[in-house]
């Protein structure tokens, strides 16, 4: 059973449905649906919503996730970056998170559709932020090129867990060492990007190594981060070894203000994209008053 803060969800509205209808008849897919996100109802009634480009199916296996899974991804969709943008300009939206399943099986990891995804964007909204949440495209530096050179305002990267549970808790084609270097070369590459990771707990990392974790990412000069709970989406993904209480998650993000992040986004419910705006913006508006 949840023990009580992880208990109580705020109710849809009517924003929430509407959302979903567009969605579902542009054939988009969000992350909010495909990896059962718990925020789903208090971001979509927000405005907000986590697109997943590049298909529903992932070429990878991590066992803690609830995106379906293949060998070889779903056709792509050549109409999608117009598609986004449009929804974009309807909706109003001045900050959108894209991510995407990891595509193995094609030449580019699908690196360049996703930079034409935000060209599109930033080229028929030219206000609004565009945040990415990137695999880790096995480490490619050209990869990571053609997403830089579409100027996305933050690339965030997850290493997800510690060092130790990385084989445990991710495909076995993911490395957190790999991860970091996904981190640091993104901001080589353009200094002005912020950068952002997060990680969850409660699947057997010890304290000590969450703080390594934390410290790695600051070497990485990661900006930005998020600690969440982790939730098992159904019995077929890894187990929770622990739930942990509020107050923990409070003193981890003073703990990672002091190691220099300029936002730390921590608690049950914290996603990589929960509310991603607001926390932009904040960290913003307190980075320029510093
Ligand atoms: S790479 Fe792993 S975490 Fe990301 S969508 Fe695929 S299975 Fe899920």
């Amino acid at each position: 059973m949840l023990p009580e803060w992880l208990s109580i969800r705020p109710a849809s509205t009517e924003k929430y449905g509407s959302i979903k209808n567009t969605i579902t008849s542009l054939g988009l897919h969000t992350v909010c649906i495909e990896a059962h996100c718990p925020n789903m109802s208090e971001c979509w009634s927000g405005g907000t919503a986590t697109f997943m480009i590049l298909g529903d199916l992932c070429t990878r296996g991590c066992t803690f996730c609830a995106v379906r899974k293949s060998a070889k991804g779903a056709l792509i969709d050549p109409s999608e970056p117009e598609k986004l943008a449009k929804v974009v300009k309807e909706w109003g939206l001045d900050y959108i998170v894209i991510t995407s399943v990891a595509r193995d099986d094609l030449s580019d990891q699908g690196s360049s559709h996703f930079a034409d995804c935000v060209s599109e964007i930033k080229k028929v909204n030219p206000n609004t932020l565009v945040e990415v949440l990137i695999p880790d495209f096995r480490g490619d530096l050209d990869c990571l090129k053609n997403i830089s050179k579409s100027h996305p305002d933050v690339i965030g990267h997850n290493i997800e867990t510690v060092e130790r549970l990385t084989p445990y808790a991710r495909d076995r084609r993911a490395d957190y060492r790999q991860s970091l270097r996904v981190l640091s070369n993104s901001k080589a590459i353009d200094e002005k990007i912020y950068t952002k990771s997060a990680i969850m707990l409660g699947i057997g990392e010890k304290e000590e190594e969450v703080m390594t974790a934390m410290n790695d990412l600051r070497d990485a000069d990661v900006d930005f981060l998020a600690i969440g709970q982790y939730l098992r989406p159904s019995q077929h993904h890894i187990e929770v070894k622990e739930y942990i209480r509020p107050e923990r998650f409070a003193q981890l993000k003073d703990v990672a203000l002091r190691l220099g992040f300029k936002y730390v986004a921590a608690g049950p419910f914290v996603r990589s994209s929960y509310k991603a705006g607001e926390y932009f913006t904040k960290s913003i508006i307190s980075a320029s008053k510093a």
